[in-house]
């Protein structure tokens, strides 16, 4: 006898709900990393920034800038630690809160 076993009906819905079951996320998996989001603290010493603008150019949360002439930190820091690894004095600390 010729065919797939997978072309009876009742093998195909088992086949497409073990499927379904594979490509849902458990609750657990998007709840938690939710909840447990990290927050970061950034510090500029201001004794070592040289201005150099790298840090703001290359954050991708547009958290750095410039304001009266001075470095400044604001919005939500994900971690990335971008600016750490750019800046050439050694000027931004990047801490786990
Ligand atoms: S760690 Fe990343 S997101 Fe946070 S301030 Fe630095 S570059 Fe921006
Ligand atoms: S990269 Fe470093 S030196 Fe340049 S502006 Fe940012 S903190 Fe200052």
């Amino acid at each position: 006898m010729r065919g797939n076993v997978f072309a009876h009906p009742a093998k195909l819905s088992i086949a497409k709900n073990r499927s379904i079951l594979l490509t849902v996320p458990p609750l657990a998996t998007t709840i938690i990393p939710f909840t447990m989001k990290k927050q970061f603290r950034v510090t500029i010493d201001r004794k070592l920034c040289k201005q150099c603008s790298l840090c703001v150019n290359f954050c991708p949360k547009k958290n750095l800038s410039f304001k009266d002439g001075e470095l400044v930190f604001e919005g939500e820091c994900s971690g990335c630690m971008l600016c750490v690894r750019y800046c050439p004095d050694w000027g931004i600390r990047v801490e786990e809160k």
